[in-house]
């Protein structure tokens, strides 16, 4: 085993205190998805979303990354073979905790996209609908740098690749519920690795999964983890 693909989700953020959208009530910190998360939405009411998105970014100063989040920046530091961190989560507690194999597919919380120049850039603080690009200086341009539902998450590419390598993917903290992370599990298994899923309790894809481990992530995570780096291969042949 070489190449590992892990996928996170609203579980893994969830033991730091972050509440993300659930799919159960279509609620996200109490407000209905189709109000704060679609691109009809943000025309709108613009005011509405960036007041949303602006305290899910304040709040991000609140919280700590947890023990799942350590684990899996130690196994990317200490893992000589491919590895490739996917988080469907918009916060920063992967990069805090260390990681640097790590791949947004649903944007992130600290950075602003400006819709006149297409420029991406790190965002502290509020953005506000009076936000100036840093690049072409317009003001008001600049939105989220997130992708909301009915927008194509980034980097699928780059995820196809890295699945179709995959000796491992693991689902760690996902409802399997949205599409297409939700279906990354078949694409693995089609190209022949194993899977694993670790959640609070069955996703809705549980059965796709060769291996299922149910607990907090907090928990189970650095335990597998150690058991990763404690079996691995060796990483180069024996001196001669
Ligand atoms: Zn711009």
């Amino acid at each position: 085993m070489r190449n590992i693909v892990i996928l996170t989700g609203a579980g893994i953020s969830a033991e730091s205190g972050l509440q993300t959208f659930r799919a159960a009530d279509g609620l996200w910190e109490g407000h209905r998805v189709e109000d704060v998360a679609t691109p009809e939405a943000f025309a709108r009411d613009p005011e509405l979303v960036h007041d949303f998105y602006d305290a899910r970014r304040a709040r991000l100063g609140e919280v700590m990354p947890n023990a799942a989040h350590v684990a899996l920046a130690r196994l990317d530091a200490e893992w000589a073979g491919q590895l490739l961190i996917v988080t469907q989560n918009v916060d920063d507690l992967h990069e805090r905790a260390g990681a640097k194999r790590l791949l947004h597919m649903h944007g992130e919380l600290l950075r602003g996209w400006c819709v006149a120049c297409d420029a991406r850039f790190g965002w502290a603080g509020a953005m506000g609908e009076g936000a100036t690009c840093l690049h072409c200086h317009s003001p008001g341009k600049v939105r989220p740098d997130i992708v909301w539902f009915g927008e194509m998450p980034y980097e699928m590419d780059r995820i196809d690749a890295a699945l179709m390598n995959a000796d491992l993917f693991v689902s760690i903290g996902t409802s399997g519920a949205v599409y297409p992370a939700a279906g990354f599990v078949q694409t693995a298994t089609y190209r022949g690795a194993r899977t694993l899923e670790i959640n609070l309790e069955p996703s809705q894809g549980s059965i796709f999964f060769d291996e299922r481990r149910y607990g907090p992530a907090s928990e189970e995570v650095p335990k597998w983890v150690e058991e990763v780096l404690v079996a691995k291969e060796p990483l180069k042949p024996p001196p001669i």
